[in-house]
């Protein structure tokens, strides 16, 4: 088996013995032609498969080692999918930190059709052991959360899923596949919105969920073909082609956020600065191998009474929006933003204050970067 970077680049390819194109060309095919009536075809209708689809699935399920990866329409239809395999009575042990589009998938749809959550703190895992109930199926989390990018031990959590034979569900999100692989710690499905690093350009909507057992891929596969929320081969083709520099890419990203840190250090300011290893994360030197770094975001946060909007108002190379793990940096304020449907009360208590800004740190000079922190904290 090839090493990750060369999987990147050549773990996705299919024979196209027509032409011998380089790249997997892009199918735009609902249908397929049978050769004759009963033939066993591989392809007959394309929310059931699609050679361009199978090509990057094949390439997902390589780089996060497990047996079978599925490209969804966006990253909230992966996790739709990777819900589906909980029914009504059963619990699910939930990081109280998690995605804000995933609290409102639980809370409008789960909840009300009968799949009942605790909330912990994952970096807790005696608080995880307690909430595990007889109901409960798994246990699902973040491996960096957002805003505040804090970190779980993922060795230990799925160690005390499989002491209770139950699933462990992770959103990588945040980190990829080249800076951690949380199948090979012990988990037993993947999530990513795709949006993010693995596409990598702010180009394309997408998901991918991932199974380390055959029985959950199935389960997953059966549900991609019955609701229908795949990824476009076009999108798939421009994913792929993302995904192939996934690894300079995160290496930009680390060495850039390394770069800007040093910077928000040196401002007085900033208070705190939100990022594994810099904010006395209880975790972090037991869990400080499980990956290969921690990704290209970090959250900062102004001296009390300044203002984080002024702040957003004024940078130039790094851009105003959400979103993030792009080649672009870009700047948000999670209380007014990501964050604003929490009560204000809530929000402050896990530390989501309104000064507190996000960074997506992308791969422009540093230097750049660094004097558009400075002028725009001009204005704060
Ligand atoms: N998971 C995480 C950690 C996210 O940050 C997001 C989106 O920001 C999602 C899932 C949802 O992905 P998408 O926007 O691709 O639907």
């Amino acid at each position: 088996m090839s090493k990750f970077n060369t999987t990147l680049i050549h773990g996705g390819k299919i024979d196209d013995n027509n032409t011998g194109a380089i790249n997997t060309p892009v199918y735009n095919s609902s249908t397929y032609v049978s050769p004759k009536f009963g033939a066993d075809v591989r392809w007959d209708y394309e929310r059931s498969g699609n050679p361009t689809r199978d090509s990057l699935e094949q390439l997902l399920a390589k780089l996060e080692n497990g047996v079978g990866a599925f490209a969804f329409a966006s990253g909230m239809a992966a996790i739709t999918a990777a819900f589906s395999l909980f029914k009504p009575g059963d619990n699910i042990v939930i990081g109280d930190n998690i995605y804000g589009g995933t609290f409102r998938y639980i809370n409008d749809y789960l909840k009300p059709n009968g799949v009942t959550f605790t909330s912990v703190d994952t970096r807790d895992s005696a608080a995880v052991e307690e909430a595990i109930s007889s109901e409960t199926k798994a246990i699902y989390f973040e491996t960096v959360t957002n805003p505040l990018l804090q970190l779980t031990d993922v060795r230990q959590i799925t160690a005390i899923a499989k002491k209770h034979d139950i699933l462990t569900v992770i959103d990588n999100t945040f980190l990829s596949p080249y800076l951690q692989q949380p199948l090979n710690l012990g988990a037993d499905v993947v999530i990513h919105s795709a949006t993010k690093y693995l596409a990598g350009h702010s180009d394309l909507v997408a998901g991918v969920v991932v199974a380390k057992n055959k029985d959950v891929a199935d389960q997953i596969y059966n549900y991609q073909n019955t609701t229908g929320a795949v990824l476009p081969p076009q999108e798939c083709s421009i994913l792929q082609r993302g995904i192939q520099t996934l690894a300079v890419r995160m290496d930009r990203h680390l060495f850039n956020v390394e770069k800007v840190i040093e910077f928000l250090e040196s401002d007085s300011r900033i208070s705190k600065i939100h990022y594994p290893g810099h904010d006395g994360d209880k975790n972090f030197d037991a869990i400080k191998d499980e990956c290969k770094g921690f990704g290209g975001v970090l959250s900062f946060e102004l001296n009390p009474g300044l203002n984080a909007k002024e702040f957003v108002n004024h940078v130039k190379v790094i851009s105003f929006a959400v979103s993030l793990g792009a080649v672009e940096s870009l700047a948000e304020v999670p209380a007014f933003q990501s964050h604003a449907e929490i009560p204000r009360d809530e929000r402050l208590k896990v530390g989501i204050t309104d000064e507190l800004i996000r960074l997506s740190i992308g791969l422009e000079d540093y230097h750049d970067l660094i004097d558009d922190l400075k002028q725009a904290l001009e204005f704060v």
